[in-house]
């Protein structure tokens, strides 16, 4: 008789079943090798920013950005980086191009990580050098590979198959760290086409189990970025590939966090992440929906305890077509109605916002509250 296939348990929660990867760690944040799916951003502040760049952290942080990266420039941002790493809540990944000694510092200094793009760092001795460093350190490399970076050698190819040549430059640096003996290092490979990116993902997880950090490079403004990215990561990340994200965004790096954390929880591999259900609105609406669900999605923390919460226009159909949520707000004539789990237990004529914000504390207690 045919043994029956015992599907996978991560399989029957998402219908996802991961690619499996060797196991890195930034900080304690654990990447690839089953962990979750993280969450990273990137500063749009300089180190030098001093005190603008510590609340931009603080920021990202309590929007659950997991690690962060930063520019560094010069030395002189080398030398700000121990006391960066030491405010920040959350590791510290230096972004390195063009000079290996500025990585090498970097890692003296403390940062949980490196990023550099070895296309443009300059030679095989280089990356070495930066490899050796990290190793000292026991730090993790993202080997960058992108479109506007990519090797001389492989330029001809980029126009003809530009998955490929992504590929294909991915595939000798990884080379490369073998030879070197260097295991803890994370590709990624972008463009700024989305599809471009999902194919060149795809094709370099077939050869080899580094995790893969996935993203679009410029992907552009908030709406129109935010959709490139979604497509092309939820084609991945569906197919199991993709071990952290990063959505970029030309604008506040929050929004970034907002939108990878939704992605995340929406294909089912976070848990750990509040959902807002929110009405389109239409004619019979007692309720400015949109600023009161934007007002939750600002104020809620994005990790710790998964909590479902509905803003619907009208009382008509609001708590039914919201009955999956733990805890929702209708309009009403009056003012409007709180259920819980689609049963109405208490109408409202003023105060609104701060007794929804307050009933949700009450809910999710000290562990995952309201950021006021
Ligand atoms: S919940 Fe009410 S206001 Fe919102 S779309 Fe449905 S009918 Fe219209």
């Amino acid at each position: 008789m045919k043994e029956k296939t015992v599907p996978d348990p991560d399989r029957r929660k998402t219908g996802i079943v991961r690619r499996k990867t060797r196991k890195v760690f930034y900080g304690k944040v654990a990447v690839g090798g089953g962990a979750p799916v993280s969450v990273q951003s990137m500063c749009s502040l300089p180190v030098t920013s001093h005190s603008e760049i510590r609340e931009q952290i603080s920021s990202l942080a309590a929007a659950g950005c997991q690690m962060v990266r930063v520019s560094v420039r010069d030395k002189k941002d080398t030398h700000l980086l121990s006391g960066l790493c030491a405010d920040s809540s959350i590791p510290v990944i230096a972004d390195i191009h063009f000079d290996h000694q500025l990585a090498i510092l970097s890692a003296e200094a403390g940062v949980a990580g490196l990023r550099i793009n070895p296309g443009n760092i300059g030679s095989v001795e280089k990356v070495t050098a930066v490899l050796d460093a990290a190793a000292k350190y026991s730090l993790t490399v993202r080997i960058g590979v992108n479109s506007g970076s990519l090797e001389k050698r492989y330029r001809g190819l980029y126009l003809e198959d530009p998955a490929l040549a992504l590929c294909r430059s991915a595939a000798g640096y990884s080379d490369l760290l073998e030879r070197a003996g260097f295991r803890d290092a994370i590709f990624s490979l972008k463009s700024s086409d989305a599809m471009v990116t999902v194919e060149a993902n795809r094709l370099f997880a077939l050869e080899n189990d580094y995790p893969l950090h996935i993203g679009v490079t410029e992907a552009g403004p908030k709406l129109t970025g935010t959709a490139r990215s979604v497509v092309a990561l939820t084609l991945l990340l569906s197919g199991g590939i993709g071990d952290t994200v990063r959505v970029s965004l030309s604008g506040d790096p929050v929004d970034e966090v907002t939108v990878a954390l939704a992605m995340l929880s929406a294909l089912g591999l976070r848990d750990d992440v509040p959902r807002i259900i929110s009405c389109p609105t239409c004619g019979r609406s007692h309720l400015d929906v949109g600023a009161i669900a934007e007002a939750l999605e600002k104020s809620m923390p994005r990790t710790g305890k998964m909590i479902k919460v509905a803003v619907m226009g009208c009382e008509v159909n609001g708590p039914g077509e919201a009955k999956e949520a733990d805890i929702g707000i209708a309009g009403t004539e009056k003012g409007a109605v709180l259920f819980k789990n689609g049963k109405i237990y208490k109408r409202l004529s003023k105060d609104l916002l701060e007794t929804l914000f307050s009933e949700i504390e009450k809910m999710t207690g000290n562990n995952g509250g309201i950021i006021k």
